[in-house]
């Protein structure tokens, strides 16, 4: 028995919407395929479900997809329901119930007839995506053939070239490649292939690289509040990279909110879906709903949520080490002594065991040994392990340097003279000193401040460099203001590192409060300077109000004879003692008119440029024309 093939649906509940003509032409798609019969098991069940498909109750809605672009919608994805307020409303009851009642396959297929069926008859433009487990089209193709669902695809009045089949559940797939194959000729015959949900449970990068889909929905965890999570955010970027490589475009599925929808709009995302663009509805949408559409014509660029902890410093790998020779176990004190002087920069040297390092022997050390009066004659043929250090410190490459750090700090200060041994799997690969690991972590923390101020957490001067260039390409005007405290230095001499951080972290809470975050960045170039880049129409008073609240809130730093002097007696760079008016801050504001600018770097200057003026001046808040210089 044939139970796989679909049933016609006249789906009665949204008959009434249709027109004659089109109500004609449905009649004429059941009759084409009259020769489909309820199958047996759905026939004879008992169960409610079974129940629903004798009687034909499910029906589709139809949810937009549009272009985050232009807004304009792109196609609809079809979404089945059972008879409303029943427990059988909801597809994932549905799909329950279907497993219990042992229908799985005829409960997906009736769902693809329905869509096909109203869809055909609704005759409106745009592709409708159909939702098909996996499991349930190896079924379909296998027992009816490719060529039977198309020409039910024909009946039904729609073109292949408008169809896209939305893969679910293919992660459950045993055969992959048998998977590839169907999808392959069902691709052949014009219909398009959707990916559904990537990114939920064990999303299969492979098959994504198997069948090259040409659409991917991303699922609705990554999208939801990416405009807050900076890891939800890289990862949809990673994925871009996937698509990019297999020439897929990306759906983000479940958008709910305008900050969202900002977001995966400045990131490129082609496609999205979600309720705050339309929600699955009886009919498809004319347009997608108006707050959306308001948000995709607004140029305003979004501000990207970034990590705020500073990428780590990476593994040992990333440094060079000394490639330097070694001696074994029988080298003797003559051979060592030869050794160290064809390479007079080794500051050590490794004995081995075969490729693994035993001990360390220090050259300082053993030269001066070996110069003794009548070393060379007593000693020079005995082994040279009777200077070595039997426990050298060993680090194998991929040790991470953050965790190194705790060697520079620790009590044991051997590696100071012997530095360290590098191994790869226990093997000797060379030789590292102190030295090597502190500029090594030193380069690392330097890098990572560039992304992340490890005082702050603010976004460092990388993030602060793309967030302009996003908002040169874009178009839009902008004002970049540029932070910096007056007297700041005496303050920081006369009270210590620990203040000085205070208020550099003061200065960092007032500038975000008086920034949205959804549409103003905040950076942190380094020490006390800071950038503002505001897109608000109120800057320049959220910029005076940062100005006068840091004054207010500064004093609290300063000693109380400080505070009843105005200031501190403190020395000035050319070591003369003199007063110094109590920290405040100023700020060079620059209207931006993105056409007039072809890089961040040239932002940046005209911005610090505009905070030099405001410092000379000593003045809090100096704005200036993007072409003055
Ligand atoms: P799906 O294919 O990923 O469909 C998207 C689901 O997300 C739909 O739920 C939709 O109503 C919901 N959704 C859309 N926008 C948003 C949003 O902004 N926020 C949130 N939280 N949800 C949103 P629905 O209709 O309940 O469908 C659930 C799942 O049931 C579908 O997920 C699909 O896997 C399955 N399904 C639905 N209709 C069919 C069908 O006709 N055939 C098959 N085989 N499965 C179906
Ligand atoms: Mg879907
Ligand atoms: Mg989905």
């Amino acid at each position: 028995m044939n139970h796989f093939v679909p049933i016609p649906s006249t789906v009665p509940m949204t008959n009434k919407l249709l027109s004659d003509d089109q109500g004609h032409r449905l009649g004429k798609g059941v009759k084409s395929v009259a020769t489909a019969l309820i199958s047996g098991s759905v026939k004879k069940g008992r169960g409610q479900l079974a129940g629903l498909l004798r009687r034909e109750q499910l029906y589709p809605v139809f949810q937009p997809i549009a272009s985050l672009e232009e807004g304009a919608i792109f196609s609809h994805e079809a979404l089945i329901r059972g008879p409303a307020n029943t427990s059988l409303h909801a597809p994932d009851a549905l799909l329950q119930a279907a497993a219990q009642e042992n229908l799985n396959h005829e409960f997906e297929n009736h769902c693809v007839s329905a869509a096909l069926d109203l869809w055909g008859c609704l005759n409106r433009p745009g592709r409708l995506f159909v939702n098909i487990s996996a499991d349930a089209l190896l079924a379909l193709i296998r027992q009816c053939g490719c060529d039977s669902l198309l020409s039910l695809v024909g009946v039904m009045g729609v073109s292949p070239r408008m169809l896209v089949l939305e893969i679910t559940e293919y992660e459950r797939v045993a055969d992959m490649d048998q998977l590839a194959i169907v999808v392959q000729r069902v691709r052949a015959a014009g219909v398009a292939l959707a990916l559904d949900d990537f990114g939920d449970g064990r999303s299969s990068l492979r098959l994504w690289s198997q069948i090259k889909p040409e659409y991917v929905k991303i699922d609705k965890y990554f999208t939801k509040a990416i405009s807050r999570h900076a890891d939800k955010l890289k990862t949809i970027q990673a994925l871009q990279q996937i698509a990019a490589i297999f020439d897929t475009a990306l759906i983000a599925e479940g958008i709910e909110t305008e900050d969202d929808l900002r977001v995966l709009r400045d990131l490129g995302i082609r496609y999205g879906q979600g309720f705050f663009l339309g929600r699955p509805a009886r009919l498809p949408h004319e347009q997608i709903d108006a707050a959306a559409m308001t948000v995709i014509r607004d140029r305003t660029v979004a501000v990207f949520p970034e990590l705020r902890r500073a990428p780590s410093a990476g593994s040992l790998s990333r440094f060079t080490m000394i490639q330097a020779p070694t001696c074994d176990l029988s080298t003797t004190n003559d051979q060592l002594a030869r050794l160290l002087f064809n390479h007079p920069k080794l500051h050590a040297i490794a004995v081995v065991d075969g490729a693994r390092p035993v001990a360390i022997i220090n050259r300082a050390a053993f030269l001066n040994e070996y110069s003794k009066l009548y070393y060379r004659e007593i000693w020079g043929n005995k082994s040279c392990m009777l200077h070595a250090n039997l426990e050298p410190r060993l680090i194998e490459r991929n040790h991470n340097i953050d965790d190194l750090v705790g060697i520079l700090t620790s009590d044991d200060q051997r590696y100071l003279a012997d530095g360290f041994i590098v191994t790869e799997n226990g093997r000797y690969q060379g030789l590292g000193t102190g030295e090597h690991l502190v500029r090594s972590v030193t380069e690392t923390r330097i890098e990572a401040a560039r992304h992340a101020n490890p005082l702050t957490f603010l976004p460092g001067n990388i993030p602060i460099t793309q967030h302009i260039e996003r908002l040169l390409a874009s178009g839009v005007a902008f004002f970049a203001c540029y932070a910096d405290l007056n007297n700041f230095k005496p303050f920081n001499d006369q009270y210590g590192y620990w203040r000085g951080d205070e208020m550099i972290r003061l200065l960092a809470r007032l500038t975000q409060a008086h920034c949205d975050p959804r549409r103003d960045f905040v950076g942190h170039v380094g020490g006390d300077d800071f950038i503002l880049l505001y897109q608000s129409e109120d800057w320049q008073s959220q910029c005076q109000q940062i100005i006068d609240e840091f004054a207010q809130q500064a004093v609290a730093l300063f000693d109380a004879p400080a505070r009843a002097a105005g200031g501190i007696q403190a020395e000035d760079r050319f070591g003369v003692v003199r007063f110094f008016p109590l920290t405040t801050l100023s700020i060079g504001a620059v209207s931006i008119n993105p056409h007039q600018f072809v890089n961040a770097e040239q932002v940046a200057s005209v911005a610090a440029l505009a905070k030099h003026h405001a410092k000379t001046e000593g003045k809090g808040l100096v704005v200036r024309n993007g072409t003055d210089r």
